[in-house]
């Protein structure tokens, strides 16, 4: 840990909603971040209609976390880089799951590197058992009636039950 300024990572995606994947991620970031701002976007930067609003999104997450002290969870809109230099983060993480993941998160790692050079990128892989797994194939499985709890925490689990279920 660097003595004199903490080093704050920011986290950002859709969660939605969190899955093992993204809480794995989130974790492992610790190991190299003194502190993990883990932020719901307002503007979905890749054409997506979400299943849960922002603010409950950021209530699960916290939930999620509520055992680690050094991970807080916020939401922010705008231009990431916008959002970093306001809460002094200068490192941003990512997960990379597939080959299918890289095309994008290579562009946006670099747009970014444009917008604010003192920015860095770090991609992280998760636990093997997590690399297939994506909120929208969560949103799907349970849509369609199937069991979740492998993939997600038991409090989304229940809030996704609640949700498909009054859908009838
Ligand atoms: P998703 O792609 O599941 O909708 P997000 O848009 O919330 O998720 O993604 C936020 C970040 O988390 C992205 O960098 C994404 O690649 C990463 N991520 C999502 N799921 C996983 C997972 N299972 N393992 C590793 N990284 C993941």
């Amino acid at each position: 840990m660097n003595a004199h300024r903490p080093l704050i990572a920011v986290y950002p995606g859709s969660f939605d909603p969190i899955t093992k994947g993204h809480e794995d991620i989130a974790r492992r970031c610790l190991r190299i971040a003194d502190q993990v701002l883990v932020a719901v976007a307002h503007t979905a930067t890749q054409k997506k209609t979400s299943l849960f609003d922002v603010e409950e999104r950021v209530a699960m997450n916290a939930a999620v976390f509520e055992d680690e002290p050094r991970i807080s969870c916020v939401a922010f809109s705008g231009l990431l880089v916008d959002f970093c230099k306001e809460t002094g983060a200068h490192l941003v993480i990512r997960g990379l799951r597939a080959v299918s993941d890289f095309e994008y998160e290579f562009q946006m790692a670099q747009m970014n590197q444009e917008l604010w050079g003192d920015l860095e990128t770090v991609f992280l892989t998760p636990d093997v058992n997590y690399s297939f797994l994506s909120a929208s194939l969560v949103r799907e499985v349970a849509r369609l009636g199937g069991d979740v709890s492998a993939f997600v925490s038991p409090l989304v689990r229940d809030r996704l039950d609640e949700v498909f279920r009054s859908d009838g």
